[in-house]
């Protein structure tokens, strides 16, 4: 049976995208290949926050007791290494227990899969199959991966994802990509890969998330959509606000709507900020 490496498995309202406001089953697993450290930082600098917290990880036990971080990945323990400790190897039927567990009904019903990361699409490609095809999970219609975008889908996991999609009338899977902008810190020759985003358009919907707080995010946002269009994307396109905490978000939420409405684009907002404080687990 497939193991996952689990970093958070919890139930609450998807905050961004398409999906925001729908009951969510979020299920993150460990692993990225980025780390961000340039999100709420000054130009060409990078967060130390999370290696800070790093340095004493062993006063945690379990993620609600970490620190929330103000800069750089709000993720940060789904794939620092030093809080590897926090995310246990599950069996995909632990999973699927512990999803009816916390699903209000004890069964899918409207909920919506949320299979998030760190970097979802790294290497438990091989692992979803077997946690997908668990009879308790046979209720579920709708899936939507959060990705970096760039990582390519195993051709295994193609055939598996259009399997599962004909199986049950009215099942939808969706690739949120959320694509990494000079302001995380990445490289935009790692980061923005074109090739790899359209080919998840065969498989699901896709859509693209920029993280902006400037108007030089929103320049490099249009110059990506350049490129993804050029390759064939044909997605919607998103903007959201820097700001995994509530004081940083707010300063910059209208003027990211303003924006996005200028070029016609869609704004989405971060629900899970002003309704839970960004807090693990929600
Ligand atoms: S890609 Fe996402 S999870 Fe990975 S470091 Fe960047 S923001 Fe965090």
């Amino acid at each position: 049976m497939s193991k996952i490496k689990v970093a958070e498995l919890f139930y609450s309202i998807q905050g961004e995208g398409r999906y925001m406001g729908v009951p969510s089953v979020f299920l993150r697993t460990f692993g990225c290949n980025f780390t961000c450290k340039g999100f709420g930082m000054p130009k060409g600098e990078l967060s130390d926050e999370a290696d800070t917290i790093a340095q004493v990880a062993f006063h945690y036990d379990k993620y609600e007791q970490l620190p929330l971080v103000s800069t750089g990945c709000d993720s940060y323990a789904s794939w620092h290494p030093d809080f590897k400790n926090l995310s246990p190897m599950l069996t995909s039927d632990a999973i699927a227990e512990r999803i009816m567990e916390i699903l209000p009904h004890g069964e899918w019903r409207d909920e919506h899969l949320v299979i998030t990361g760190g970097e979802p699409l790294l290497g438990w490609q091989r692992a979803y199959p077997d946690l997908l095809d668990h009879p308790k999970m046979q209720g579920l219609k709708e899936i939507t991966f959060e990705t970096n975008g760039t990582q390519r889908l195993t051709d295994d996991f193609k055939k598996y994802l259009f399997k599962w999609k004909k199986q049950v009338k009215g099942r939808q899977i969706t690739f949120s990509i959320s694509a990494k902008l000079p302001v995380s810190g990445e490289k935009w020759e790692e980061a923005i890969l074109p090739k790899i985003v359209t080919e998840y358009e065969w498989f699901g919907r896709g859509y693209l998330k920029f993280v902006v707080a400037t108007e030089k995010d929103i320049q490099d946002a249009e110059q990506a959509v350049d490129e993804y269009r050029k390759d064939g994307f044909t997605g919607h396109i998103y903007i959201m606000p820097v700001g995994g905490v509530e004081s940083v978000y707010t300063l910059n939420a209208k003027s990211v709507a303003l924006a996005a409405m200028k070029r016609g684009w869609r704004y989405s907002d971060r629900l899970q900020v002003p309704l839970f404080k960004n807090e693990w687990g929600t």
